[in-house]
């Protein structure tokens, strides 16, 4: 079984063509600056090492695919003969709204449905589905899934996901949290349960920190809450979004600096976080290094995002009344110590020990960071989001 798993953008293309059972990846790349002057493709074989980018014109997603179609049968460096051999296409969308709260099978009625939550996600809903509509063009008779980032999330109770604003405000607009990164929380609280040997009940807190970054309660391997909301702008404070703020202060900084709502939006999505903070860049290296070398304003945005993110295990704590393992991912989850321990710091109260010394190593895969006395586990957990879409797409087409 072969899955070529998308991820469309509305400027670029991700893709694996991957093993769903095995998790091996024959071919990973992507195309970047699609309809932009200098696009170009890029192209990896991972058993081989092999790398190439090329540079060509791709207009639309169209071009974009029909060359990674041509790498992908290539001759000297391609991973099959002919397109016939991909069994499936997964792909990842972002927004499935209230009706998916699982992956599905891409059908014309399907795509219709999903249409319905775009004006959820205007910047990738519509991105997501031209990948949709492309394969099924480029790749006629195959089958099409959609993963959505929301899924996972669809389990959370009506006291966590209901706003406290005009009920008419969720019945007719649809105005509710709903949370991304699901795939993510999915993959990674799936292997926290197989690491505690799969027990009946447990409590997991995940923590998704990238440029993105969420954090989710999951009791019993069922997301029960996810700080991420309507959009994915609540929340932690991440690379460039601000995160939890009050309401009022959005008004109140739009009205005082006259902006529009475009500039509105911009500000607290792209240029608040971490780059509102430490102003010279959104990427966590760039921060910790500035921080070591005594700069202030980078000393305060890690304790501003580290105590938010303590805050949440708290009180996702409290919301599962424990936990027994919490997990980091994601580029900054995965490889910042500084950020892990700051993070954990002053919860020993909940019987969380983190051992210094192994979380100050970098290793790859999944690495237990707790002592072993402590009542709390603590991990680090290597995401794979590209194989959550692989396997549901394997699931779904074997399954009809
Ligand atoms: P995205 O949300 O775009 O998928 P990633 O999960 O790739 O983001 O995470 C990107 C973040 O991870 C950046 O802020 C980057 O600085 C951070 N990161 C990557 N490696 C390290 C590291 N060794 N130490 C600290 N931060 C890191």
């Amino acid at each position: 079984m072969k899955v070529l798993v998308i991820n469309c953008g509305s400027s670029s293309l991700k893709y694996q063509l991957m093993n769903p059972e095995s998790g091996e990846v024959f071919a990973v790349g992507l195309c970047d600056r699609i309809g932009i002057h200098g696009s170009k493709l890029e192209y990896e074989v991972p058993a081989t090492d092999f790398e190439i980018t090329l540079e060509n014109d791709m207009p639309t997603h169209k071009e974009a695919l029909e060359m990674v179609i041509g790498a992908l049968v290539n001759e000297e460096y391609g991973v099959i003969k002919s397109v016939e051999e991909v069994d499936a296409i997964g792909h990842r969308v972002v927004h499935g709204g209230e009706a998916f709260a699982d992956s599905v099978l891409l059908t014309d009625e399907v795509i219709k449905a999903v249409e319905e939550n775009n004006e959820l996600a205007p910047l990738h809903n519509p991105a997501n589905l031209m990948g949709v509509e492309t394969c099924m063009k480029l790749m006629p008779g195959k089958p099409n899934v959609g993963v959505f980032d929301t899924a996972f999330h669809q389990t959370m109770p009506a006291k966590a996901f209901m706003y406290p604003v005009p009920y008419a405000d969720y019945k007719e607009l649809k105005v509710r949290k709903y949370g991304f990164h699901g795939t993510s929380h999915k993959f990674v609280s799936n292997a926290a349960q197989e690491i505690m040997g799969n027990p009946e009940n447990s409590k997991v807190i995940v923590c998704h920190l990238g440029n993105g970054a969420s954090v989710s309660a999951v009791k019993d391997g069922k997301c029960v809450d996810t700080s991420m909301g309507l959009t994915p702008l609540q929340g932690l404070m991440m690379g460039t979004r601000c995160g939890d703020i009050d309401p009022a202060a959005v008004l109140y900084i739009k009205n005082k600096r006259e902006l529009t709502d475009k500039e509105m939006d911009a500000r607290m999505n792209k240029q608040s976080g971490i780059l509102g903070i430490f102003e010279k860049s959104s990427d966590c290296r760039d921060l910790e290094m500035a921080a070591a070398d005594g700069d202030e304003r980078a000393e305060l945005a890690i304790d501003m995002m580290t105590y938010r993110i303590r805050s949440y295990i708290a009180q996702y704590a409290a919301a599962m009344g424990g936990v027994d393992m919490i997990c980091f991912t994601g580029g900054i989850g995965e490889n910042s110590s500084l950020v892990r321990s700051k993070a954990l710091e002053g919860l020993e109260y909940m019987g969380v020990e983190l051992d210094t010394e192994v979380n100050s190593v970098r290793k790859k895969g999944s690495v237990k960071l707790s002592k072993d006395s402590s009542k709390v586990a603590v991990y680090k957990i290597q995401t794979n989001e590209e194989l959550v879409i692989a396997r549901d797409t394997y699931s779904i087409v074997k399954g009809n």
